[in-house]
């Protein structure tokens, strides 16, 4: 495989290009690092088939040119976490679709398999038991969409759904639950890594609203083999498919384990949402994803537990 990255800079994207480069493949990261760092990258720095593109995904001709050369595009990058996308709305939606327009017309006029990085968000605030792939609910119900990133990532997959029915190249929509691992940071509003680093400083450790709402967190190391064996799926083409963790948790029990996991002496303090996000904020009850058809298709079955995760 000559695979592009693009994002390979970020959390997902550079677990992923040492995974292609595991594999023996050739890898081209295209990142912009406005939320990626150079140095997620530098285990590969001077590997023979690797290289790091600086650039954006909303230069149409740098996307075309790096595109050009290879056979599989995975698209990663995108404006991410709460605090851009609250504060930036225009600016991700932008980013977003822009971003995926371009990466997906390069691949399909290049001949390149491609897969594209959506999200849970698309399921709005969707809170019944394990969420499904049913297409209808977000195409049907766009105002249950939060944010622009919700609303960029649901029509991303439009992009891809469209060019990838007339295209007939492998052409894959990943759906990520809360994926966590090394190299997430905590900045942008992730919450296991702002936990730890809070837990390890010695920090209180802050909690949003009471605690209650409950979340799945998968690991980055379940997810990135999944990716790859879905866009080499056939029946897997052209699907949204949903990865993520099982093993539900509230934020407030989260919060305990990493004090344990940790032996921080720090405590836990709650902060109104408004505080951490402005006025009007109303975060999702619970969260989780139903796995099964990643299951059916490529036999996903996630092997890292949260402690395993959070240690
Ligand atoms: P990340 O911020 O670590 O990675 C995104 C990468 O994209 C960064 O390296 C950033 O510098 C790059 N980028 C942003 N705008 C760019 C642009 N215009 N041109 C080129 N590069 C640009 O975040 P992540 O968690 O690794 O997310 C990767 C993908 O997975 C994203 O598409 C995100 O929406 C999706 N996703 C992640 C999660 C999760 O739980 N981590 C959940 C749902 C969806």
């Amino acid at each position: 495989m000559k695979a592009v990255v693009t994002g390979g800079a970020g959390f997902i994207g550079s677990h992923l290009c040492d995974h292609l480069i595991g594999q023996g493949h050739e890898v081209v990261a295209l990142d912009d690092l406005s939320t990626g760092s150079e140095s997620n990258l530098e285990q590969l720095g001077g590997h023979p088939r690797f290289e790091l593109v600086k650039g954006s995904v909303l230069d149409k001709a740098l996307v075309d040119d790096v595109v050009a050369a290879h056979d599989t595009v995975f698209h990663m990058a995108a404006a991410v976490g709460v605090h851009t996308i609250v504060d930036k709305p225009l600016e991700s939606l932008r980013t977003n679709l822009h971003g995926t327009e371009n990466v997906v017309e390069a691949a399909v006029r290049h001949g390149a398999g491609y897969l594209i990085a959506s999200t849970s968000e698309i399921y709005g605030k969707n809170d019944t038991d394990g969420l499904t792939e049913d297409a209808d609910r977000i195409l049907g119900s766009p105002l249950k969409s939060r944010w622009s990133y919700a609303a960029a990532k649901g029509l991303d997959e439009l992009v891809a759904y469209i060019h990838g029915g007339d295209s007939g190249l492998p052409c894959a929509i990943t759906r990520f639950f809360n994926i966590v691992g090394p190299r997430q940071t905590g900045r942008y509003g992730m919450v296991v890594p702002r936990f730890v680093d809070q837990a390890l400083a010695g920090e209180p450790i802050t909690v949003y609203g009471e605690g209650t709402q409950r979340r799945c967190f998968g690991s980055v190391f379940d997810v990135v083999p999944a990716m790859v064996r879905l866009l080499e799926c056939p029946p897997a083409r052209n699907r949204a498919v949903n990865l993520g963790g099982l093993e539900e948790v509230s934020i407030g029990e989260l919060a305990q384990r990493v004090i344990e996991l940790t032996g921080s002496t720090g405590d836990v303090v709650h902060v109104p949402y408004e505080e951490a996000y402005g006025e009007g904020y109303e975060d999702m009850r619970r969260r989780m994803p139903d796995t099964t058809l990643a299951a059916d298709l490529i036999g996903y079955e996630p092997q890292w537990r949260l402690d395993d995760i959070i240690a």
